[in-house]
């Protein structure tokens, strides 16, 4: 069927862009265009976006708990978009192994993992926006997201944009990224074949990759802060079993020399104090040193240790905001329970929507 686009033009004083809203068959969508060329009143601008915009609900993050979200939204005959800065999978999408998810396959990666994803995305023909979010104002009814050079308006925002792994903060950790600092097990082990590795952290996601990539290692050291090993018995009882794993308890990783590759470690014994350097030649170092949540670009919400708080059914204390997965404030982080986040997100939200 051929399309039918008529333009109309609106003036915005203070953003000084030309907005066209098209009307399309009957679907009316607004798109910004051409900068510096006229302008008309912010709150003109948002109410005539908001009437014609074409998404019902954003979402922010494409991990399980945004696609979740986006998928019962759209189940329910509503309109959502998501965003994504990296990929969609999200924290999972880069592990070697997911498990524990029901119904996973044995042999179920990351990447495996987030195709599924993908193919739901695509089954619900929910559109993603490969971008990041820099900034949000979610108080009224008309929410605002911007990009670095868009802004887009929605009654309803889904905040599911997790958490950034956990830095150490020492020297070497960032001059050595990728020369041998690594954080994706499922591409970078294989590099370290026949080469030292070590692992620092002693929680179930470290243990986890430590398993995997003991595969790779001459030999595999464990860096871990406290007196024991943290994961559960299922990982602990596979790391007994292997024969090239060295632990080394209540230490930290003081520094992490090199030039072109890995060259020594600064180890310091919680205990004693005492510095150790160990020498090493091209190892690959994977650190999981938690993590921390994505919540600054909410200026507006209620949070606690930087986590948003939500209600039983997802909302924050801003109505028409809803938060799921890892970012919330919440006792297991896990795919099953950002999964569950998500499902109850998008209901309420569609509820919320229905009810305006
Ligand atoms: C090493 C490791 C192994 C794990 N293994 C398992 C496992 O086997 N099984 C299991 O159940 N759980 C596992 N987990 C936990 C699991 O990864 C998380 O609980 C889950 O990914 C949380 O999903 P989420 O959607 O809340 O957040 P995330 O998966 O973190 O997704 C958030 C998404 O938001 C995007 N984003 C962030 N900021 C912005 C922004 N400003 N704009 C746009 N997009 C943005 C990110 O790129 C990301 O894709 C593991 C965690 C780690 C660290």
């Amino acid at each position: 069927m051929s399309r039918l686009y008529i333009f109309f033009y609106f003036f915005a004083r203070d953003k000084k862009n030309i907005y066209f809203l098209m009307v399309k068959e009957y679907n009316y969508f607004v798109e910004q265009k051409f900068i510096n060329i006229f302008s008309i009143k912010k709150d003109v601008l948002i109410m005539i976006k908001n009437s014609f915009n074409n998404y019902d609900a954003i979402i922010i993050g494409g991990g399980p708990a945004g696609v979740s979200a986006g998928i019962y939204l759209a189940s329910r005959g509503l309109n959502p978009i998501i965003f994504e800065k990296h990929k969609i999978g999200g924290t999972v999408g880069d592990v070697s192994s997911v498990t524990h998810y029901l119904s996973v396959s044995n042999d179920e990666t990351g990447e495996s993992f987030s195709n599924k994803l993908k193919n739901q995305l695509e089954k619900y023909k929910i559109p993603v926006i490969n971008e990041e979010i820099i900034s949000t104002e979610l108080d009224g009814v008309i929410k605002i997201i911007k990009t670095k050079d868009k802004e887009y308006v929605s009654k309803v925002v889904i905040i599911a944009n997790g958490t950034t792994p956990r830095k150490l903060g020492i020297i070497g950790e960032e001059e050595l990224f990728g020369k041998g600092v690594c954080h994706n097990p499922s591409k970078e082990g294989i590099l370290y074949k026949g080469k030292e590795i070590f692992v620092v952290g002693g929680a179930d996601g470290a243990i986890k990759e430590a398993i995997y990539l003991s595969q790779f290692a001459k030999k595999l050291t464990i860096i871990h802060f406290e007196d024991k090993i943290g994961a559960i018995a299922e990982f602990k009882n596979k790391l007994d079993n292997l024969n090239n794993i060295e632990l080394c308890l209540h230490s930290r990783v003081a520094k992490i020399n090199g030039r072109n590759y890995i060259e020594s470690l600064d180890i310091i014994d919680e205990k004693t104090k005492e510095i150790k350097n160990i020498k090493t030649s091209e190892a690959g170092v994977f650190i999981y040193a938690g993590s921390t949540p994505n919540t600054e670009i909410y200026k507006d919400l209620k949070l606690k240790d930087n986590f948003i708080e939500v209600n039983n059914k997802m909302e924050t204390n801003i109505s028409g905001v809803y938060a799921a997965g890892d970012i919330c404030d919440k006792q297991i982080r896990q795919v099953a329970t950002a999964v569950a986040d998500g499902t109850i997100a998008g209901v309420n939200a569609t509820i919320y929507l229905k009810n305006l």
